[in-house]
């Protein structure tokens, strides 16, 4: 466990890293290779780690203020690295959120609206550029749909696919795989990359451990060692889907308790990780980001899981940006979004911004500058969009659908109504504004939403995988992506 920062010792040597930059400087100097960004000493180019937690809520993270003690690890790069304290999910479903996350696209910009859809070929992707500069990149996915059906393998190297266990159950554990597996695959391609010298590198890592079925950790044993409900043995994925269990405050209560054990594990996860590319000497000059795909209600506002609603449980994700040339903590209380993650990390790798993108580099933030007030879209599959045609009476008995955050403003739209909150004051998102307070805000707002998820069109084709194997389909409806 790290619990001292991720300080790396000095190496003892001064690593092939450095050798293959010298000789670089040698044949640059020489006019032998054509000056690059990456070979001839502009910005020194800066390995990337980005860490995908599946479904983890911010709160969760005691960096964010929880107090369990569920994320030493986490927190432990959270004293050395910039915290955003508030950081916005597009959608509360897997594929669309990372395909956000990895473009700098809404989804109705990028089209992937289900873990259904896949990536057009045309929209250029952060793993993409990264490789075309020259980097080194290496995918290490725990939910296979992702990267075999999701267009998500992009731009990668290396992909570490894995194939379901022969003889194995169909579905569920067709599609994903334990965390310590993805480690392993990743901690191999760790140890190749700076053997060979192939640095600078990008690593994408995604553990999947928060999300459901929720097997029992030692951590929830412990806390649940005298409950005798229903979950004592743990949680299956459909349990989400009836929702009953929101019925009785203490198998709430035991299901929150199973979920914070799956999050501690995805964090020791993240521990083990941090220490592997330590003990390399190749953490020193990295750039780390650990975040998530989207969180999870757990009964918040009567909602089980996270696919649909707009409610801060299941937007708000942790968003931690660790410098290795500059680790001085820092937070970030502006508003951000997911979306900001690649032109964010292209510039932090001195390479172009990309045209087009929604998105915005968050290096001033980095640079402790304010950051103006941002505007962020959210939603469930947005096929839904005409129904943004008019405001409507809130109906609590219904999700909304649709949100858009301009500050601490947030407005969510859908069948439940609409309804405008000032996270500021209301976080937990308990009143919407009367009337009489709101101002302009909810029809500027309104018409904004209306303007994002108005049309159907897209810049994009929308192109969802015609070639999805019935075997993918199953594992995710075991997953409980019914759509
Ligand atoms: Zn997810």
């Amino acid at each position: 466990m790290l619990t001292q920062g991720i300080e790396p010792e000095r190496p003892r040597d001064v690593g092939s890293h450095t050798r293959h930059r010298t000789w670089m400087a040698v044949l640059c100097a020489v006019g032998l290779v054509v000056p690059t960004l990456l070979g001839c000493g502009l910005e020194p180019s800066r390995n990337i780690v980005v860490i995908t937690l599946d479904t983890t809520r911010a709160d969760r993270l005691g960096s964010y203020g929880n107090r369990d003690g569920l994320t030493p690890n986490a927190d432990a790069v959270a004293a050395e690295a910039n915290v955003f304290e508030h950081c916005v999910a597009p959608m509360g479903t897997t594929s669309p959120s990372h395909a956000t996350l990895f473009t700098g696209l809404n989804p109705t910009e990028h089209a992937v609206r289900s873990n259904r859809d896949r990536l057009p070929d045309s929209i250029p992707t952060l793993a993409a550029e990264l490789q075309k500069a020259g980097y080194t990149t290496g995918a290490f996915v725990s939910l296979r749909s992702m990267i075999q059906t999701a267009g998500l393998d992009r731009g990668f190297d290396h992909v570490d696919r894995f194939e379901p266990k022969p003889g194995g159950k169909r579905g569920l554990t067709s599609l994903v795989r334990e965390g310590a597996a993805t480690l392993a695959s990743a901690q191999s391609w760790f140890e190749s990359v700076k053997q060979e010298g192939r640095q600078p590198f990008f690593a994408w890592l995604h553990y999947y451990e928060p999300h459901s079925p929720y097997v029992p950790s030692p951590y929830s044993r412990e806390m649940l060692k005298d409950y005798r409900g229903k979950f004592a043995d743990g949680v299956g994925v459909m349990v989400f889907g009836n929702g009953r269990w929101m019925d009785s405050e203490q198998e709430t209560r035991a299901l929150g308790v199973l979920y914070d054990g799956r999050v501690q594990v995805a964090d020791q996860l993240v521990g083990e990780l941090l220490e592997g590319l330590r003990e390399l000497y190749l953490l020193d000059d990295a750039i780390v980001v650990i975040t998530a795909d989207h969180g999870q209600a757990l009964g918040d506002h009567g909602l089980p899981g996270h696919g649909r609603g707009m409610w801060q449980s299941i937007l708000e994700v942790p968003c931690l940006i660790w410098d290795g040339r500059d680790r001085r903590p820092y937070r970030i209380s502006e508003r951000v979004g997911l979306i900001d993650l690649t032109p964010t990390l292209l510039e932090l790798a001195g390479l172009p911004a990309l045209p087009n993108v929604s998105g915005r580099s968050l290096v001033p933030a980095l640079r402790g500058d304010t950051l103006s007030p941002g505007r962020y879209y959210a939603s469930t599959k947005v096929v839904a969009s005409n129904k943004a045609r008019a405001p409507v009476e809130i109906d609590p008995r219904k999700p909304y659908e649709i949100a858009i955050y301009e500050g601490d403003l947030k407005l969510m739209h859908g069948d439940a109504g609409t309804a405008l909150f000032d996270l500021s004051r209301d976080p937990f998102e308990q009143s919407p504004l009367p009337v009489s307070t709101r101002g302009n805000a909810y029809e500027r707002l309104f018409a904004l939403v209306q303007d994002h998820f108005g049309e159907e069109g897209t810049s994009a084709d929308v192109a969802p995988s015609k070639d999805f194997p019935e075997e993918v389909l199953e594992g995710l409806r075991a997953l409980g992506y019914t759509d």
